[in-house]
């Protein structure tokens, strides 16, 4: 449970300190006001504020650390989830088990659904843990690796008459003869169009089967492994990701691209939208999975912001 609280000095508006901070499932705690409250955890909490505030002369932050983000367009790079989501042919796929909804007998209006779902489908993360023993599960991978400055690689006309291509080293050093190096701790997505084709199974994956002897006719563009391995040394990213449900191509039966990324922990997003409406460079990136724990992947909420 977390707790957030603001501490407000009378006759200075708009001055205070926002304290975050988990609080320890073992202490007390009480519910009250709609959130859990630890009051020795904020009796503390504020004694050190009031310490923090008088010691550096109420240079308190005047707003919220929010008026720092990124401004500009936002473009959302997520598909909505629901029946028609693509899953990996092995999956069920996406199910919302409707609840109730409707007025109640106390006059207001109430509705709460729940859902099934397997990690890996629709707009989501691969995390380091899915391909490489020992490396970040979903909730180990830093959050700061998730937003930042993201790039566009458009190799969607080499894709259109091959289904099976592989992103190669010579495709990103064109993309850098065109830009510019790519610089450090970018989030790098790689635009194959296939995303265009969303939700059509049969031309996003090469194949409308389901179960496993469908996976042999998946066919659908990736990042080669050379092109991984070369990224992971050459150059320094946070993430990469893709408009294809794999960072591997369709016709991958070892995955050596998530195996090598992973390895360095960087971590993958796939099936990602809207790809087409973004520019080589010139925008950030926020890519915020579900949290979960031990999870080797997650839903990924992905947002571009232009500049
Ligand atoms: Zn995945």
């Amino acid at each position: 449970m977390t707790c957030v609280l603001f501490y407000h000095f009378p006759g200075s508006p708009g001055n205070g300190i926002y304290i975050y901070g988990n609080l320890d499932d073992r202490s007390p705690m009480r519910y009250r006001r709609g959130v859990f409250v630890n009051k020795i955890m904020i009796l503390r909490r504020l004694f050190l504020a009031s310490l923090l505030l008088f010691s550096t002369g109420c240079a308190a932050p005047s707003r919220p650390i929010l008026a720092d983000l990124p401004t500009g367009s936002l473009i959302d790079l997520t598909y909505s989830f629901g029946s028609d989501t693509i899953y990996w042919p092995t999956e069920e796929g996406f199910v919302l088990e409707k609840g109730p909804a409707g007025k109640t007998k106390k006059g207001y209006y109430y509705s709460a659904n729940r859902m099934r779902l397997a990690e890996h489908g629709g707009t989501h993360l691969d995390a380091p843990i899915h391909f490489h023993a020992d490396r970040n599960t979903v909730d180990q991978i830093p959050v700061q690796q998730l937003i930042g400055e993201g790039m566009v690689l458009n190799i969607s006309w080499k894709c259109r008459t091959n289904r099976d291509y592989q992103v190669r080293v010579d495709d990103i050093l064109e993309w850098e003869d065109q830009n510019g190096p790519l610089p450090p701790d970018v989030i790098l997505l790689i635009r194959t169009d296939y995303g265009k084709e969303w939700p059509d199974r049969l031309k996003y994956l090469g194949t409308d089967l389901r179960g496993e002897k469908a996976v042999a006719d998946l066919h659908f563009p990736g990042l080669d492994p050379d092109a991984a391995r070369w990224l992971t040394t050459q150059r320094k990213i946070k993430a990469i990701g893709i408009d294809t449900p794999s960072i591997d191509y369709g016709q991958s039966t070892q995955f050596q691209s998530h195996v090598r990324l992973f390895e360095k922990n960087i971590p993958a997003l796939e099936n990602i939208a809207n790809l087409h409406l973004l520019p080589p460079k010139g925008f950030s990136v926020i890519a915020l999975p579900m949290k979960i724990r031990e999870g080797s992947g997650a839903p990924l909420r992905i947002v571009a912001i232009l500049q």
